[in-house]
């Protein structure tokens, strides 16, 4: 660069900073503060030329004290300039000064002093003899170094070149000397001091300058703790002389460096040649400051900026931890080793630690991380531990600025809970939509059943009728067959009534203890001498509301099943006992089996009708479809367990029932069964009709006949004589049963009345026919049946249900 270069970069560098200064001038309001005008402050200064230094008078002078003395001035503060015993922190901790006017801004020193905003920003550089071997940085790796005594100098240089023997010599100009006298091979110091140096007596071709790869040092007026406030305000002050421009003809003087030993320039060079130097010093100095004032508008405006950076980030990290505290999710990074690291993110909740290191062993979470790790792409996965625990899983590869993945973020939810609620919710599904098909069953099955009924009175009531008529005949065999069939078809519909809940029931209190064991005989005969039958009674048995005759039919149901599922021998186990549940007292039923058990899809149908697994002809299907029915037109529920090869249990829950064990019924008396009453027949179904009518007539009864309600009222109103017995179907078109028998009791005190049905619907239930007081029997039933219901209602003795005759 030529003189005239850097004469004009350092006018074009002042202009640049004055205006940037003056432009930033509004971020630097000054702070209001207390001074104590009265006070004098002490402010120490070293020898560090051209920034502060004893003149010639014994006065401070320099461009740091020059700035800072003008500063305090426009502010009041009264200083009093001390050439300090002790040196910057040593001076201001004992209190030997207040402030110290320059020093550079370490974070450490925070800590113990206080430190205004820098207001100089200054390089280090080195100085070394222009003829010499050093011509580089690295040149200087060993070299013998003078540097001005400083905490700061001799930290920069050791950092710097760690194998250089640093001579420490008090000031800039000694170590200056110590270079020319040969003691040492350069010169370390600071710009604005080697500035100074050269100016005060070195030349520039004495010496040349070798930039230092260093940070810059910001300086910065110091003060002791409790002065701090005052020292502020200084430095405030010294940013509106930047503003004002009150700056530059500081630096002028600065140009001419009036304390400075002038005696000794002069003597040294020419009056020429000491201008030029003194032009390029002040050059040197300007840019200097210029670069120092531009640096540390743009360093506040830096702060600034970095504040603001670090606020945000504080609080997008904030935002980030809350939202992480708030996750259910555990989340935790792997290095690429697989190892957890251990600044987990989230500790999760509860044992999830220990779920955590568990999911991390797994083979399915390892292979997982290293597809990551290949793929660089994030997976998704579930896993379940041994535990039971269920969880899933996100990996999301970590990438450095170079786009490599360095560690993965793993995410885990612990899916246990919900897995179990949706495992809960098919369950109940799964169950709603059996007993939805049963349902839909039942009433398919009710509706044939009781078609069938009727059918089968006619074709049981006949082939009855003709066998007896036919006596000792080469046909009896076949109606006898015809009659055995008859007999099996109308089992079959009373166990699919039993199934569809629409058989006629006479529910008592029984006792299941009594039944179990009054049933023992017949299940031991059933099950065979192979099969071993274990009762276990309960103690204290509540009894339960149900129809003695269905339980029987469910007991023996389990034994036959017990039976073909045990070919080879077994136990069969019959136990009872109470139970004390929500729902209130309940009497419970098991009985099992050490059989062949069976699978999923087979205990999922065992229910229907129909089903079977037996071959043809071995099984029917009904009769756990009979069992089912049963035990829920007891108001109970069903379970089976089974498995393969395990056996299977079967559990009734029936409601406990209030009260006391009912007595059994009397015994079937031998009676007559002949009569004279008069009967009135309803029944719409005409076969079925005729067949009543028939066999009442040839038990000697007086039948009157109707094909419906109506009819029947009007038969009834225009007889005249006594009418006995009223024996009607339930459910007829138009007028049903019921309402004929109510109409038909007003028109009539005393007259009996006998249901017939081939089921009774629900509603019909319902609304009181299956009272205890009701008379009815089931069809198909058979000629002695009928006579024999029919004999006991008018012996006033068989009052009572007997649907199965
Ligand atoms: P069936 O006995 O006529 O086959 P069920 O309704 O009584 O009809 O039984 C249906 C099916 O349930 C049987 O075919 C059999 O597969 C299965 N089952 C019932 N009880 C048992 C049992 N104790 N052990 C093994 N399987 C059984
Ligand atoms: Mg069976």
């Amino acid at each position: 660069m030529t003189k005239t270069q850097t004469r004009l970069v350092a006018v074009v560098a002042v202009v640049a900073a004055l205006a940037a200064a003056l432009a930033t001038g509004v971020v630097l309001t000054p702070k209001k503060n207390k001074i104590d005008k009265n006070r004098v402050y002490r402010i120490g200064y070293a020898s560090s030329p051209p920034l502060h230094f004893q003149d010639k008078a014994g006065k401070a002078a320099g461009l740091a004290v020059g700035i800072v003395r003008e500063a305090a001035r426009r502010r009041g503060i009264r200083l009093e300039w001390k050439q300090a015993k002790l040196q910057g922190i040593p001076a201001l901790r004992q209190g030997e000064t207040d402030f110290w006017v320059l020093m550079t801004d370490l974070p450490e020193r925070h800590a113990v002093i206080h430190l205004t905003e820098p207001y100089l920003v200054t390089e280090y550089c080195f100085l070394v003899p222009s003829e010499g071997p050093f011509q580089t940085f690295a040149d200087l790796a060993e070299a013998r170094i003078a540097f001005p005594n400083t905490e700061v100098g001799l930290k920069r240089l050791t950092q710097l070149l760690p194998r250089a023997t640093p001579l420490p010599s008090g000031t800039p100009r000694l170590a200056w000397e110590a270079m020319t006298g040969g003691r040492a091979q350069a010169v370390f110091l600071d710009q604005y001091s080697a500035a100074g140096v050269l100016l005060q007596g070195g030349s520039m071709q004495q010496a040349r300058i070798i930039t230092a790869p260093l940070p810059r040092s910001y300086l910065a007026l110091a003060s002791n703790l409790a002065t701090g406030a005052v020292a502020d305000e200084i430095r405030d002050e010294i940013g509106v002389m930047s503003r004002e421009g009150a700056l530059t003809p500081l630096v002028q003087d600065w140009g001419f460096f009036p304390g400075l030993n002038i005696e000794a320039i002069d003597s040294l060079s020419s009056a020429r040649r000491r201008e030029r130097m003194l032009t390029a010093g002040v050059a040197l100095l300007l840019l200097l400051l210029v670069v120092t004032i531009g640096l540390v508008v743009r360093g506040r405006r830096q702060q600034a900026k970095l504040t603001a950076a670090e606020a945000a980030l504080r609080a997008s990290e904030e935002y980030y931890r809350t939202l992480v505290d708030v996750l259910p999710d555990t989340i935790y990074t792997l290095g690429r080793d697989g190892e957890l690291s251990n600044r987990l993110v989230q500790q999760g909740h509860g044992e999830t630690e220990a779920t955590l290191r568990e999911l991390i062993g797994s083979p399915g979470h390892k292979a997982n991380l290293r597809r990551v790790l290949a793929t660089g792409e994030m997976a998704v996965a579930e896993e379940a531990t041994p535990q039971g625990t269920f969880v899933e899983y996100r990996l999301i590869p970590i990438r450095d600025q170079r786009s490599r993945i360095f560690a993965v973020m793993g995410v885990l939810r612990d899916e246990t809970e919900k897995k179990r609620a949706e495992g809960e919710k098919r369950e109940l599904e799964e169950r709603l939509r059996q007993s939805q098909r049963m349902e839909t069953l039942g009433r398919l099955a009710g509706g044939v059943a009781h078609d069938f009924n009727n059918l089968l009175t006619v074709i049981k009531g006949y082939s009855a009728v003709v066998l007896r008529r036919l006596g000792d005949h080469p046909l009896s065999a076949p109606v006898a067959q015809i009659a055995k069939a008859g007999d099996q078809a109308a089992d079959l519909t009373s166990q699919l009534l039993a199934f569809s809940r629409k058989q006629m029931i006479a529910p008592t209190n029984l006792s299941l203890n009594e039944l179990v064991e009054d049933a023992g005989r017949m299940i031991e005969r059933l099950i065979g001498e192979n099969v071993e039958l274990r009762i276990v009674p309960g103690a204290d048995l509540h009894p339960v509301l149900a129809d003695a005759g269905q339980m029987r039919q469910v007991l023996l149901n389990f034994a036959t099943n017990a039976r073909d599922a045990m070919p080879q021998g077994g136990k069969f186990v019959i136990e009872t006992r109470n139970l004390q549940t929500k729902a209130g007292p309940q009497v419970l039923l098991t009985a099992s089996d050490t059989g062949i058990g069976m699978d999923r899809e087979t205990s999922a149908r065992i229910f229907e009708p129909f089903f079977t697994t037996k071959g043809e002809g071995h099984g029917t299907g009904l009769g756990l479809a009979t069992v089912y029915g049963i035990v829920h037109q007891a108001g109970g529920t069903i379970q089976v367990y089974s498995e393969p090869g395990q056996g299977t249990t079967f559990r009734v829950y029936l409601p406990a029932a209030a009260g006391t064990v009912a007595q059994a019924p009397a015994e079937i008396a031998e009676i007559d069964l002949r009569g004279s009453e008069t009967i009135l027949v309803t029944e719409d179904k005409h076969e079925v009709l005729q067949y009543a009518v028939e066999v009442l007539e040839s038990y000697g009864y007086r039948v009157l006949v109707a094909d419906s309600g109506e009819d029947a009222l009007r038969v009834s109103a225009e007889f005249a004589g006594v009418i006995h017995l009223l024996l009607t179907d339930v459910v007829m078109g138009g007028m049903n049963g019921r309402q004929l028998a109510e109409k038909v009791c007003e028109q009539r005190t005393g007259i009996a009345v006998l249901y017939m049905s081939g089921y009774t619907d629900d509603i019909v239930v319902r609304q009181g026919l299956i009272r205890a007081e009701t008379n009815y029997i089931a069809k198909p039933f058979t000629e002695e049946a009928l006579a024999r219901q029919v004999r006991e209602i008018l012996n006033g003795s068989g009052v009572g249900i007997k649907s199965r005759a």
